[in-house]
């Protein structure tokens, strides 16, 4: 039997990892091209929707290459 304190000790330290940038994962990872400059990239859900390039808030969804335009809050 485990007891309980030692599932408290177990804490997953996975949340600073995702700041760090790296490569997206297959899951969340949509490519994108911007309206303004033409840049591609890739936008995951917790992605801000703006051009990583020049800022620009309408872009393409490069797969169905279908303008999505953005609203900012
Ligand atoms: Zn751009």
């Amino acid at each position: 039997m485990s007891s309980p304190q030692k599932e408290a000790f177990s804490a997953p330290t996975s949340i600073s990892h995702a700041a760090q940038g790296q490569a997206p994962s297959k899951n969340l990872g949509v490519r994108y091209n911007c309206a303004q400059c033409g840049a591609s990239f890739t936008l995951g859900k917790t992605d801000s929707i703006r051009c990583k390039e020049c800022g620009h808030r309408v872009i393409y969804k490069a797969r169905t290459k279908k303008m999505v335009q953005f609203e900012a809050r």
